[in-house]
C-alpha cells in the first residue's frame, strides 16, 4: 500500500500534468515517509530511476536510492545528483519547513526551499523536463514565478483535491524544460 496520503497528490498531479514515465529519472525532495518516492517508482518503471532525500531517516522503498540529509548542504545535494547520474527528467519538491505559526517567517522559509529546488531543477533537468515545488499559498513569488515562465514552456499553480484539508497547501507545476542556459 501506500505510506502516505501525500502519494495521492503525486498520483492526482501525475494524471493532471503527465509528469511521470517509464525509464523517467526522478529526483524527490522531502521524501519522507516516502509516498511521493513509492508513486515515482512505480510509474518509471520499467528502467526508472528515483533518488529521495530527505533530513529524516526513511524506511527503504524497493527501486530507489534514499539520500538522507539537509538538501542544503552542498553534500547531501552532490550525494544525490551523483546517485541521479547527474540528469533528471523530473524534479520533486514536498519540502516543508516545521512551521512556526508566524505567517511572514514560514513563507520565506518555504521559498527557500522551494528556490533552492528550483535552482537544482536548473542544473539537473534534460530539456523537456518537468518541476513540481510546494509553495506558499499566496502562490509563487514574481520573480520565482518569472524564472519558471522564462524556462519552461507552461507553468501552473496546483491544488490536487487529496490535499485539500491543508487549506494552505498550494504547488506549482512547471512542464516542458527548456535546456540549461548556455
Ligand atoms: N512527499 C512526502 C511523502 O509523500 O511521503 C511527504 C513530505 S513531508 C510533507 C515534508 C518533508 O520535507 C519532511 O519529511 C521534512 O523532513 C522534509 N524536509 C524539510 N526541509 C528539508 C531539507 N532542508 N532537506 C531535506 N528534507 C527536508
Amino acid at each position: 500500500g501506500l505510506r502516505s496520503r501525500a502519494a495521492f497528490k503525486l498520483l492526482e498531479m501525475d494524471e493532471k500534468h503527465r509528469l511521470l514515465r517509464p525509464g523517467g529519472r526522478v529526483l524527490d525532495l522531502g521524501a519522507a515517509p516516502g509516498g511521493w518516492t513509492q508513486v515515482a517508482v512505480e510509474r518509471t518503471a520499467p528502467g526508472g530511476r528515483v533518488v529521495a532525500v530527505d533530513l529524516l531517516p526513511m524506511d527503504p522503498v524497493p527501486g530507489a536510492t534514499i539520500v538522507q540529509g539537509d538538501f542544503q548542504d552542498d553534500a547531501a545535494a552532490a550525494a544525490a545528483l551523483e546517485a541521479l547520474g547527474g540528469t533528471a527528467d523530473l524534479v520533486l519538491s514536498d519540502m516543508a519547513p516545521n512551521t512556526t505559526g508566524h505567517g511572514a517567517t514560514d513563507h520565506l522559509r518555504i521559498m527557500a526551499l522551494a528556490e533552492l529546488a528550483l535552482d537544482t531543477a536548473l542544473v539537473a533537468l534534460a530539456p523537456g523536463g518537468a518541476f513540481v515545488a510546494k509553495v506558499f499559498q499566496g502562490g509563487s513569488e514574481r520573480s520565482f514565478l518569472a524564472t519558471l515562465k522564462r524556462r519552461f514552456a507552461a507553468v501552473r499553480h496546483a491544488k490536487p483535491p487529496a490535499s485539500r484539508k491543508d487549506s494552505s497547501e498550494l504547488y506549482v507545476v512547471a512542464t516542458g524544460f527548456r535546456g540549461r542556459e548556455g
